[in-house]
């Protein structure tokens, strides 16, 4: 699509330059983009053409002739860059997206990145500076939440949530994600993990779905995005803030932080009662493992009550047991919904990535810095391609929640939603 802008620019064929991009202009440029009283968006004519400069990630440099089109019935005059220009980047799509591959999906140092592309040749007075503005342009491009929508996904009924500790300035911060299995929707960092911050980021998280379920038609306009599940790890914090801010919320606890928590118990049993016979204490394993494989709500809480009885004169496992009883909800909400996860495991996997990346830079530094960041890891994390032989291999997290993104790589397809919504700016996508 875009080398035929191209070729038609060159070769000054204006006519078929023009119906060929009619369509095109007509779906990604509102009426509102026009003069006032504009009356006519489907009529334009070749207003001025001028070259731009682009750079390759091998060094390759082109001139690309940019045209510019006038409305015939307001006169606005439009700028058409084809996908692989980025506004005010003088690097093109492939070497964009490559570089910030290499720093936020590869774990690369902005100073490495920076050395690899310096590696390419041309480019001088190259430093690591450049790609940490590179990740904070990205960061501030479009939340990530609105460009999985634009790319045609719905808001996820059934959330993980987690929260991960980070150091800015040899300070804590904490970082809040949420997201469908691995797929990120939001991340945002809070100085503190009490019940008040947790209210504030969720309701943020809430208020920011609402707009873009909303722009993207997936909610009327008096709707709101509500949730149907969300699975954490037992903070008990973050599971009341969810309920505060989605009072119909499901809250599901993750199972192995369950079962963690039930062999810390054991192990305590254990230091009690250090003559037990192993029989016994194989016994108890059992009795404690089959509570939470209870296939329902009724069967968890019937062996809560037996084990109960059976250990009523042991502290340490009436403990445990009295807060399975308390958690039988979060603990089988799970079985209610057939694609709720049980397990916080997708989230823990991206979260690695996020993990190894704070791990070798300071990416940190500043306040105001940290979230552009995590959602231009977030939009990396979810756009670029799994490598060969990966069981994703080729396709990006994104598309396999069901993205169709017809072969664009996906520094052009981000480019293309932040003007709209993907499949109505190629209406032949499908
Ligand atoms: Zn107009």
């Amino acid at each position: 699509m875009c080398s035929q802008i191209f070729n038609l620019c060159v070769h000054g064929r204006h006519k078929a330059l023009l119906e060929y991009i009619q369509p095109l202009l007509s779906a990604q440029l509102p009426v509102e983009q026009h003069h006032q009283g504009c009356t006519d968006q489907n009529h334009y004519t070749i207003h001025s053409q001028r070259n731009r400069h682009l750079q390759g990630l091998l060094g390759t440099r082109e001139t690309i002739p940019i045209c510019r089109v006038r409305c015939q019935s307001c006169r606005a005059v439009f700028t058409v860059l084809p996908s692989f220009i980025l506004r005010y980047r003088r690097q093109d799509a492939d070497c964009l997206g490559k570089l910030l591959e290499m720093n936020l999906g590869m774990g690369l140092t902005l100073r490495e990145t920076a050395t690899l592309y310096s590696w390419m040749g041309i480019e001088h007075g190259w430093q690591p500076g450049w790609i940490w503005n590179l990740v904070q342009w990205l960061g501030n491009l479009l939340p990530v939440f609105l460009l999985l929508m634009r790319m045609g996904l719905s808001p996820p009924k059934h959330l993980l949530s987690d929260e991960k500790f980070a150091v800015l300035n040899a300070e804590q911060v904490n970082l809040f994600l949420v997201s469908e299995q691995e797929l990120i929707w939001y991340g945002k960092s809070m100085t503190t993990i009490d019940e008040d911050s947790f209210t504030q980021t969720i309701e943020t998280f809430c208020v920011g779905m609402d707009g873009a379920a909303r722009a993207s038609e997936y909610l009327e306009a008096e709707d709101e995005y509500v949730p149907i599940s969300v699975t954490t790890d037992g903070w008990i914090a973050a599971q009341n803030a969810w309920v505060a801010v989605v009072s119909s919320v499901s809250l599901i606890e993750c199972k192995l932080h369950g079962n963690k928590r039930v062999s810390c118990s054991l192990d305590e049993y254990v230091k009690a009662h250090p003559d037990l016979p192993s029989e016994q204490l194989e016994q108890v394993t059992a009795d404690f493992n089959s509570i939470l494989k209870a296939p329902s709500l009724a069967a968890f809480s019937q062996r809560i009550r037996r084990n109960l009885v059976r250990y009523h004169d042991e502290p340490i496992l009436l403990k445990r047991l009295n807060i399975l009883k308390d958690k039988r909800f979060r603990f089988t909400n799970v079985l209610k919904f057939k694609d709720a996860p049980a397990y916080s495991a997708p989230l823990d996997r991206s979260i690695r990535f996020l993990d190894e990346k704070l791990e070798v830079s300071g990416q940190f530094r500043a306040e105001h810095a940290i979230d552009p960041m995590l959602n231009a890891w977030a939009i990396v994390n979810n756009l670029r391609a799994f490598l060969p032989g990966a069981q994703k291999a080729g396709q990006s997290l994104a598309q396999f929640f069901g993205a169709k993104v017809k072969g664009i790589p996906w520094m052009e397809v981000l480019n293309l939603c932040t003007v709209g919504t993907l499949q109505n700016l190629i209406p032949t996508l499908s």
